[in-house]
């Protein structure tokens, strides 16, 4: 029962501008004065309008979003010369680089078409992905060391709403993507910023008790999955919201329902099947099937777009090792939602995962102080990628291995135990 505004009375454009306000100051945490920089593709205007209103009511000092077009990353694959996909514009990326150093918070709104690219070459695909991976890296490495603030947020856009719902009408579909956005951002309760804050602790309790646990390593059991994952030396579990370099609290993703660690990269050894498919930078790979070896993948297999899993995973050698392990109950609102959104930020957070490439300096005690070779001592990958595959579901069995060996049941049929 409540006597706030119910669901119902909520129009579309006070969803929208609940979902900006709780972006800017929960999310974000975007403090008086700071700047914000924002990323949005330009069916996301509408969005990016009402966020840049409630940063400058939150007194942001400047807002600057910086529009991307799929149309106009097509027309590049179609007419741009071939050299074109060998090249990133490092000055872009060095300009993020120097806003995150100058203490800008950054908010990226996601939603593109998941499939954009998969008609196009898988090696120009590739190519373009590393060159882009490569100028990226400084300033990724800011955001992956949490040195400022900074969250993700979802806005509905024609062609995913249409990917996701392929048998409605553009208008239904679309529609029916933002209740699933507003209903897993918690944008329908009474009180959004207080179901947040109670979301925030009870994620944080979770990795709390993991970090008295101090597990050694994980062993996953499940259909097409026996697998056990060294956990890092020092290694800290994350969840919900942490304090960023620059000192503001920021919750990263919007939704998140994920508790989250480094595993070590020496450390994984059997076989794991995906339990959805992965949507990477446009392109699908279904069905995937790994075997690791001390850590590295020794066999990937895939159903569907297995040449561009190949090319991933032969990146550089950190992209064959696992930088994130993460832990989601099956009975998360994503995955009761029954949706598949071909989108990372929600379908992580529907399923226990784990992730290629690079680390969470920030899931290693005092991380932020270490050396990269200190780090890599201690088990965390070095890669030009974060790929994040979601392998939980129903019958996912996973026990906590502790440090003498023993096995504590730790997730049941896919729930905490
Ligand atoms: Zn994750
Ligand atoms: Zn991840």
């Amino acid at each position: 029962m409540s006597t706030a505004t119910t669901v119902t009375e909520r129009t579309h454009a006070q969803k929208l501008d609940l979902l900006a306000a709780v972006a800017v100051r929960v999310g974000l945490g975007l403090q008086p004065g700071q700047e914000l920089v924002m990323t949005a593709s330009l069916d996301a205007v509408p969005l990016a309008r009402r966020i840049t209103e409630q940063a400058y009511r939150a007194g942001a000092k400047l807002v600057t979003t910086l529009y991307a077009d799929d149309e106009a990353t097509l027309l590049r694959y179609h007419h741009a010369p071939d050299a074109s996909f060998d090249y990133a514009p490092q000055w872009y990326y060095d300009g993020l680089a120097a806003a995150y150093k100058s203490n800008a918070a950054r908010l990226a709104i996601t939603g593109g078409n998941p499939a954009l690219l998969s008609n196009e070459d898988p090696d120009k695909v590739s190519r373009a992905d590393r060159s882009l991976s490569r100028a990226y890296h400084p300033a990724l490495e800011l955001i992956t060391r949490h040195a400022i603030n900074w969250t993700i947020v979802a806005s509905a856009t024609p062609a995913w709403a249409a990917l996701m719902f392929p048998n409605d009408a553009p208008d239904a579909a679309i529609a029916r993507l933002w209740d699933a956005i507003f209903a897993t951002t918690r944008i329908n309760a009474d009180d959004p910023v207080a179901a947040w804050k109670q979301h925030d602790a009870t994620l944080q309790q979770r990795a709390a008790f993991l970090n008295t646990k101090r597990y050694a390593a994980l062993h996953y059991r499940s259909p097409g999955t026996d697998f056990r994952l060294g956990l890092a030396d020092d290694h800290l579990w994350l969840g919900g919201g942490t304090t960023a370099g620059n000192g503001n609290y920021f919750i990263p993703n919007m939704p998140t329902e994920e508790v989250f660690t480094t595993p070590h990269k020496d450390r994984a050894d059997g076989i794991v099947t995906a339990t959805k498919p992965l949507s990477h930078q446009g392109t699908m790979i279904e069905g995937i099937q790994v075997r690791f070896e001390a850590g590295r993948i020794v066999e990937a297999r895939a159903t569907r777009g297995q040449e561009v899993l190949e090319k991933l995973i032969s990146t550089d050698d950190g992209a064959r090792r696992l930088g994130e392990v993460a832990l989601v109950p099956h009975s998360s609102p994503i995955a009761a939602s029954g949706l598949l959104f071909y989108n990372t930020l929600f379908d992580e957070n529907a399923a226990s995962h784990i992730a290629l490439g690079q680390a969470y300096t920030s899931c290693v005690r005092d991380g932020e102080k270490l050396t990269p070779e200190q780090l890599a001592a201690k088990g965390a990958n070095d890669s030009l990628i974060h790929v994040d595959w979601m392998i939980g579901s129903g019958q996912l069995d996973i026990d906590g291995i502790t440090a003498t060996g023993a096995a504590e049941p730790l997730m049941r049929q896919g729930e905490w135990a």
